[in-house]
């Protein structure tokens, strides 16, 4: 199965992500863990990407098709994957059609989860992340706090506020999410195997998934 999760940041892409990877036994590809993996390595894409990404703005194309390139080779990947923050442009869903065709891929659905914006702001400035970048559990401090404060409950690891998580880059990421990666929803909504969702609840997110899929 292979799926793509659009939505502003916020929406609950990766939370529905991870309850999917349970469910279904497939993978998660989020554009934004390969991201912040190589930022924390400090490689050469790490350092270019992270001053985008500490100012709300998208990481150029060609690094980002290169992550997915690499991603949707691997043999975590054979039984299938959820795309979690790609595609966030024109360009990029026009290099992923490429890309499924090269690889002989199908695509079983395009989920577009829908949040108004005063309760993506209101998620994001309370959203907290596991820094281990293998387990990148989330939480919420008023929602869905951790156990012992700081400490992630799955792996132990330290829960941190991400860089790109102030109240100014949030601002910016939604208005790059406007600019940038909304027409998607224009580019997928004739195709039948699009589909807009309330995200306000993940449960409901769920339930209308399994009927989805
Ligand atoms: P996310 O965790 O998906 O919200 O991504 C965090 C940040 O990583 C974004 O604000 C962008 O700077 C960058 N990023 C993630 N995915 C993409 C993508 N598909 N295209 C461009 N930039 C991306």
């Amino acid at each position: 199965m292979i799926l793509i999760l659009l939505g502003p940041p916020g929406a609950g892409k990766g939370t529905i992500a991870q309850a999917l990877v349970k469910t279904y036994s497939i993978v998660q590809i989020s554009t934004g863990d390969i991201l912040r993996g190589e930022v924390k390595k400090g490689s050469p894409v790490g350092k270019e990407a992270a001053g985008y990404m500490n100012a709300g703005k998208l990481v150029p194309d060609s690094i980002i098709m290169d992550c997915i390139g690499i991603a949707v080779q691997s043999k975590e990947c054979a039984n299938g994957f959820i795309l979690d923050g790609f595609p966030r442009t024109i360009p990029q869903a026009d290099a992923l059609k490429d890309l499924m065709r090269n690889f002989n891929l199908k695509l079983n659905a395009v989920i577009n989860l829908e949040v108004p914006e005063d309760v993506l702001l209101r998620r994001l400035t309370s959203r907290r992340t596991c820094s281990n970048t293998a387990c990148q559990a989330i939480y919420n401090v008023h929602t869905k706090p951790t156990k012992k404060e700081g400490v992630c409950d799955a792996c132990g690891s330290p829960v941190i506020q991400r860089d790109d998580e102030t109240v100014d880059v949030i601002k910016q990421r939604l208005v790059t999410y406007k600019d940038k990666t909304e027409p998607l929803i224009k580019y997928y909504e004739k195709d039948p195997l699009f589909h807009t969702i309330s995200g306000l609840d993940a449960a409901e997110v769920m339930k209308e998934l399994g009927k989805i899929l």
